[in-house]
Parts: C-alpha cells; sequence; structure tokens
C-alpha cells in the first residue's frame, strides 16, 4: 500500500527524520493561513497523488507571496496530475500539501529497500538527488552508494560514515545523517514498511539535512498488524476495479489487453496468462476467483472483467478440486445471464464432474464456447477476441 507525502512526512517525525513544517488542506481558502502560520518567506504548494515526478508537470510550485498559495491551490485541487508514474488518465489531487521553503544548497537521494536476493535491508544513496533514480543507476552508476544491513549486527555507524562521506557530507551532518538512516530502519522495521524514499534530501545553507519528499510502500500482508498506517488508505488514489474486487475476496489487478481472464488459483491465473501470451493475445486483466469460488464471487468477478471495456473476449479457466465442475458451470451459466454477457466466453473446466460440467455448457444458445484442453481454449479466445475487436 502506498500512502501520501504528508503522512509519510508525519511518520519521518516520529521517526525523529527532519521534514519542513507544513500542512496540508482539501480547501483552497484555507492555503494562506497555513503558510501565514507557518511562518517564513516563501513556500510550496504540493499536490498530494500517490506517484512521483510532480515537480515535472506543474505538481509542486513555489511562491513568494502567502496569498498566492490560494490560487495554486485552487488550480490543483479537484484536477487529475498525470506524471511519467501514473497512466494517462493520472491520478485525483483532493489534498495539497502547503510547506515553508528552505534554501536549498544540494539535493540528495536516499532511500532504504528490501534486497530479496541477499535477505536484507539495504540503503541506497547517492549525492545526484532530486533526479530519476533509475536513470543515475543506468548513467552513471559509480554516484550510487549501497549498503546492507546485517539482520543481525543492525545498522553500524561506520554504515553511516560511508554513506555519508559519499554523500559528501561534513562534521556535524554525519551525525544528523545516522539518525536519519537510523530513523528509516527503526521505520521499516516497526511499521513493516517495504520501502522509504527520500528524493530529494536536501543539505539547507545552514548546512542542516531535511527530507523535502518522502515515499514509503507497505507491505499489505502486513496491514493487518498496523491500524494506524491502514488509517492512511486513500482509495481514490487506487484503481476503481481493484478496490471492488478487494471487497469480494477477488485478487484482480487491471492490465492493458483486450482478452478478460477469469481463473482459480494464483499460479494458474500466471499460466493462462502466459498462454494467452504466448498464443498471440494480450491479457486485460489478473484475476484469481480463489479456491472455494461460488456463484456470486463468479458473477462479481464478470461485472468487473466485462466493466473494462477494452475487454473483446472472455477465458475462464477453473480447476473443479474443492468446488465440483458441475457447480462451477451453473455458476458461470447464472453470472452470464445475470451479468448480460454477449461477447464470447471460452470456458476451460478441469477436475470433479468435468463430464456433467460439460454437458452443462455445450447448446445454450449464448455466446459460449467449451473447450477440453487449455492450449485449444487459449488459441480459440485469441481468434475470437480478434473477430470481435
Ligand atoms: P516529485 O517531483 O513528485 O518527486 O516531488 P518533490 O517533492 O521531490 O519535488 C520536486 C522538486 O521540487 C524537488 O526536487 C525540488 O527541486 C523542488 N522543491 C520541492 N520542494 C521545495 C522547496 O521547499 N523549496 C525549493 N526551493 N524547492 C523545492
Ligand atoms: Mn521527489
Amino acid at each position: 500500500m502506498n500512502i501520501h507525502e504528508y503522512q509519510a512526512k508525519q511518520l519521518f517525525l516520529e521517526y525523529g527524520i527532519p521534514v519542513p513544517d507544513g500542512k496540508p488542506t482539501s480547501a483552497s481558502e484555507n492555503a494562506a493561513e497555513i503558510a501565514k502560520l507557518l511562518g517564513g518567506e516563501s513556500w510550496v504548494v504540493k499536490a498530494q497523488v500517490h506517484a512521483g515526478g510532480r515537480g515535472k508537470v506543474g505538481g509542486v510550485k513555489l511562491t513568494k507571496n502567502s496569498a498566492e498559495t490560494v490560487s495554486l491551490s485552487k488550480a490543483m485541487l479537484g484536477t487529475r496530475l498525470v506524471t511519467q508514474q501514473t497512466d494517462a488518465a493520472g491520478l485525483p489531487v483532493n489534498q495539497v500539501l502547503i510547506e515553508k521553503t528552505y534554501p536549498i544548497e544540494r539535493e540528495l537521494y536516499l532511500s532504504l529497500l528490501v534486497d530479496r536476493t541477499s535477505e536484507r535491508m539495504v540503503f541506497i544513496a547517492s549525492a545526484a538527488g532530486g533526479m530519476d533514480i533509475e536513470t543515475v543507476a543506468h548513467e552513471t552508476p559509480e554516484q550510487i552508494q549501497s549498503v546492507k544491513i546485517n539482520p543481525i549486527t543492525g545498522l553500524q555507524g561506520y554504515q553511516c560514515r560511508l554513506v555519508a562521506y559519499s554523500l559528501g557530507l561534513k562534521g556535524q551532518q554525519h551525525k544528523a545523517l545516522e539518525k536519519i538512516m537510523q530513523g528509516m530502519v527503526g521505520l521499516m522495521l516497526e511499521k513493516d514498511a517495504s520501502q522509504i524514499e527520500i528524493n530529494p534530501l536536501i543539505v539547507t545553507d545552514k548546512g542542516e539535512l531535511m527530507a523535502l519528499d518522502a515515499k514509503i510502500n507497505f507491505d499489505d500482508n502486513a496491514l493487518a498488524l498496523h491500524p494506524d498506517i491502514m488509517a492512511f488508505k486513500d482509495p481514490s488514489q487506487e484503481d476503481d476495479r481493484e478496490n471492488i474486487a478487494q471487497q469480494f475476496g477477488l485478487n484482480y489487478i487491471t492490465l492493458e489487453g483486450n482478452i478478460g481472464c477469469m481463473v482459480n488459483g494464483a499460479g494458474l491465473a500466471m499460466a493462462t496468462m502466459d498462454l494467452v501470451k504466448l498464443k498471440g493475445g494480450k491479457p486485460a486483466n489478473f484475476l484469481d476467483v480463489g479456491g472455494g469460488t461460488n456463484v456470486e464471487k463468479v458473477c462479481e468477478a464478470f461485472k468487473l472483467i466485462l466493466s473494462d471495456h477494452n475487454v473483446k473476449a472472455v477465458l475462464v479457466n477453473i480447476f473443479g478440486g474443492i468446488v465440483k465442475c458441475d457447480v462451477i458451470a451453473q455458476g458461470i451459466l447464472a453470472a452470464i445471464q445475470e451479468v448480460h454477457v454477449t461477447i464470447p466466453v471460452v470456458v476451460r473446466l478441469e477436475g470433479t464432474n468435468v463430464e456433467e460440467g460439460r454437458v452443462l455448457l455445450s447448446n445454450t444458445g449464448l455466446n459460449l464456447y467449451a473447450a477440453d484442453d487449455l492450449a485449444h481454449a487459449a488459441e480459440q479466445v485469441v481468434a475470437l477476441a480478434g473477430e470481435s475487436a
């Protein structure tokens, strides 16, 4: 799960990581008052969306006039921000963060993530902050310093000094960086974050370090342990279909193709998508309806798939292990009728009572094709999607 910058900065404060003074608002008319309360001589208005790259597309605006924060906020609130990291529709801006600005001497990069290969938390640091770190890693890998943390010994002082030297920090800044790095490790471990990114981490004209931006990802599987983090959830920043799927216990991810896939079991769903690709088609989604599926879930799954207007044909691939194939077939028929599916649906069933299931699905008068093997089913759905496109 992602959270907003202002929420991440609240967590940073709890863990002793310095951030600019600021306050979020959803009402532009409050902006000037907030700016005055913050004090200082210049302010920044930042669109709060679950994506980076805001600076390049007008989602971060500076002003020396506190009254102007109102018009800047007004221009952002209620719009959708499209950045390099969003899709073409962008994300809705429902809140802006008003912050006091600080003269920037240097912009650095610092993140903490999980390196699955070495099974360690790893710090990534670079003096080339404020930029796209993937580009830095690609073009000038020598500008990136990484430090792996041994889970037994934890973060060591020498590791912080190594990072501090590589960032060109001096004197008191070493201690300040160590405190920030320790805060990041504490936050990651205690709140089950999977990634914490500060880009940029700035050095102010007074030589102080401060997190000017903040991005945190959390491990969805640990959220049940952290009601405080769960409270940060903002469904407006997430895919509508994925939100609905969650309510019905369906595992759904939107993709860009035109073949809707409905499968029980994540592994089978992956294999099905691979096969569709192999046969020259493009899946419109990943959808795992779960092991013990029922008519209601199959109906909801059809509704989800059909709400994507790119979908030209559907492939249902269900293995009847816990649920019998004839029960599934009845569910599919009920769902197709209830949801008024008109595009072609190819169904491949396998498992207990498969014969009874196939009989139910044949000669229905519906746009329904019962396939007996998976490779054939995939070929058929690719051909049908091509015809109806
Ligand atoms: P992102 O583009 O979504 O990653 O948003 P950031 O919060 O990283 O802001 C983008 C850029 O705007 C930063 O790299 C800074 O150069 C600039 N910026 C953001 N906040 C301030 C600020 O308080 N003062 C100044 N001078 N520049 C800022
Ligand atoms: Mn940034």
